[in-house]
C-alpha cells in the first residue's frame, strides 16, 4: 500500500491571462501522509488559501500532479472529483458558513442530505459529531443563537458528520478570542489522535503549535516543510 494519502509534483496554479496573470503556486513538490496534522503558514497572498482548496479538490491545478492513494486526480470530472470529496474530505471555514436560523442539528446533517442514507441514521450520524466536538446539548439552538466558540464547534461537527479522512481548515480560529481558538484547536488535535488527517491553514504561530507539521510558503513557493517533535509526555 503507498503509505502517501496526497502527493503533488511540480505543481503550478496560475490565475488570470496576459498581464493579469498571478502565479498563485510555483512548483509545489508534497507528500502528506494519513494521520499528518498540518500548518500552512505564510504571509497573506503566498498562496496559503490556493493550495488547501487544491489539495481539497475544490479547484485544480494549472499543471503538475496531484495523487491521491496513489491514482492521478488532476485529469478528473467535476462528479468524480465531488464524489471524491465527499468521501473522504471535510471543510472548515474562518466565518463558519452555517445556516443561522436553521437548527444546529439539521446544519449538521446537510452533508449527509447527499448521500442515499435514511433519516434516522443521518440523525445518529450528526448526533455523534455534536457529541465528538461537547455540543450536542445545543442541537435544537440555531446559529444565531450560540457564540462563535459554539458556531465552529459546529461547523466541525457539520464537516465531521460524514466521516472523512481529511479535514481542512482554512484560519478556523480567526473570528475566535484566545480561549475559544485554543478550545478549537484542542478539538482538532484530539481528531488528529484519532486518526483524521488535519490541514490547517493559520498565520498565528500560537495556533500553528498544535500541528506535528509546519510547512510555510512564501510568493507561492514552498519555503519550508518542518516535522515537529513534540515532547513525550512520559518521562524516563
Ligand atoms: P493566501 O491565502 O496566502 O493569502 P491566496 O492563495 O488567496 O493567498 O492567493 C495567492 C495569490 O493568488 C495572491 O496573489 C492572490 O491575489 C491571487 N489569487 C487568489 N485567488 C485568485 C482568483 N480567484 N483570481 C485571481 N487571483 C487570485
Ligand atoms: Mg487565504
Amino acid at each position: 500500500m503507498n503509505q502517501f494519502q496526497i502527493q503533488l509534483q511540480g505543481l503550478f496554479k496560475k490565475y488570470g491571462q496576459g498581464s493579469y496573470e498571478t502565479w498563485a503556486l510555483s512548483d509545489i513538490n508534497l507528500n502528506i501522509s494519513s494521520g499528518d496534522f498540518i500548518a500552512i503558514m505564510g504571509p497573506s497572498g503566498s498562496g496559503k488559501s490556493t493550495l488547501m482548496h487544491i489539495l481539497g479538490l475544490l479547484d485544480r491545478p494549472t499543471s503538475g500532479q496531484y495523487i491521491l492513494e496513489g491514482r492521478r486526480a488532476d485529469h478528473l470530472t467535476e462528479n468524480q472529483l465531488a464524489f471524491l470529496r465527499n468521501q473522504k474530505m471535510g471543510f472548515v471555514f474562518q466565518l463558519f458558513n452555517l445556516l443561522p436560523r436553521t437548527s444546529v442539528l439539521e446544519n449538521v446533517q446537510l452533508p449527509l442530505l447527499y448521500r442515499n442514507m435514511p433519516a434516522n441514521e443521518r440523525y445518529k450520524l450528526a448526533a455523534k459529531a455534536l457529541e465528538q466536538v461537547g455540543i450536542l446539548h445545543k442541537a435544537k439552538s440555531a446559529p444565531n443563537q450560540l457564540s462563535g466558540g459554539e458556531q465552529q464547534r459546529v461547523a466541525i461537527a457539520r464537516a465531521l458528520a460524514p466521516n472523512p479522512q481529511i479535514i481542512f481548515a482554512d484560519e478556523p480560529t480567526g473570528n475566535l478570542d484566545t480561549k475559544n481558538s485554543l478550545e478549537i484547536m484542542n478539538i482538532l488535535a484530539k481528531l488528529n489522535r484519532n486518526g483524521k488527517t488535519i490541514i490547517l491553514v493559520t498565520h498565528e504561530e500560537e495556533i500553528a503549535k498544535f500541528a506535528n507539521r509546519i510547512i510555510r510558503l512564501r510568493d507561492g513557493k514552498l519555503e519550508s516543510d518542518v516535522i515537529i517533535h513534540k515532547q513525550s509526555a512520559v518521562s524516563i
